[in-house]
């Protein structure tokens, strides 16, 4: 039996209904031994095509389904609960990604675990606080709850870090999101990350080796990227009820 952990998200249509319905159906599968839910919170949509307001919460599965058949029992849910794929990161029903499998990590077509970005972004580290603070992540071996304390700190501590003339001013982004302190970084290994809430690195990542700690970005949208990252890891989750 494994400890698996899971984020739901949605924004479209009654989700805290479609969240109990998604945890019914998980708990039906005969190799789900059971699902514990943390509360729902609520946060603000992320990207430009994302819409209303989003519900979030958590579960903590007990499964002894392996991690891609426990990824396609998700998926099934998403769509037998009304999920379209037409527009990235746009309106749905219902999001269901698998964060945790244990201790494992996994990096397959199919599936990346633990969850590439669970760990900058507050509405998926918050309900899994809920649940699981002293859990600590496999590969930044940091706690959920120290991850939480990274992105509530104030001031928020941003390092942004570059080997390349290309990247645009990001300041302009920066200035949307109330009580940032920025450091630019050229050299990430000389930088210390311990009092940093999020370092993100744009361009070649390879090339630097960095720590799992610094966020590769892209050059190219480099503002897009930042201003969606930065609503993902200062915006403050309400709690809407304590159990779902
Ligand atoms: P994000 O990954 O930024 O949260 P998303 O949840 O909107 O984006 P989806 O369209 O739901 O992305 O999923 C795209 C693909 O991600 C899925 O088809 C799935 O194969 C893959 N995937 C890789 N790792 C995971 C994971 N840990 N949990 C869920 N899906 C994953
Ligand atoms: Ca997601
Ligand atoms: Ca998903």
């Amino acid at each position: 039996m494994v400890q698996a952990v899971v984020a739901l998200g949605g924004n479209l249509g009654d989700v805290a209904r479609t969240f109990r319905l998604a945890r019914t159906l998980t708990e039906r599968h005969e190799q789900v031994q059971s699902v514990e839910a943390a509360g729902l919170y609520r946060s603000t949509a992320m990207g430009a095509a994302a819409g209303a307001e989003f519900c979030n919460s958590a579960w903590l599965v007990e499964t002894s389904l392996e991690p891609l058949d426990l990824l396609n029992l998700l998926q099934q849910i998403e769509n037998e609960l009304g999920r379209t794929r037409d527009v990235h990161w746009g309106p749905r029903m219902l999001d269901l990604d698998l964060i945790f499998y244990g201790e494992e990590k996994i990096a397959s077509q199919r599936l990346t675990v633990p969850h590439p970005h669970c760990w900058y972004r507050r509405f998926v580290l918050t309900p899994i606080e809920n649940l699981l603070p002293d859990f600590r992540h496999p590969v930044l071996e940091l706690s959920i709850r120290e991850l939480c304390e990274r992105l509530q700190s104030t001031p928020f501590r941003l390092a942004l870090g570059s080997a390349s003339e290309k990247v645009q001013p990001l300041e302009c982004v920066v200035s949307e999101f109330p009580g940032i302190e920025t450091t630019n970084v050229t050299s990430p290994q000389d930088f210390d990350l311990a009092d940093v809430s999020l370092a993100v690195w744009f361009g070649e990542s390879d090339a630097v080796a960095l720590h799992p700690l610094w966020l590769a970005a892209p050059i190219a949208n480099a503002e897009q990227f930042l201003r969606d990252t930065l609503t993902a890891a200062c915006t403050e989750l309400s709690s809407v009820s304590k159990t779902l």
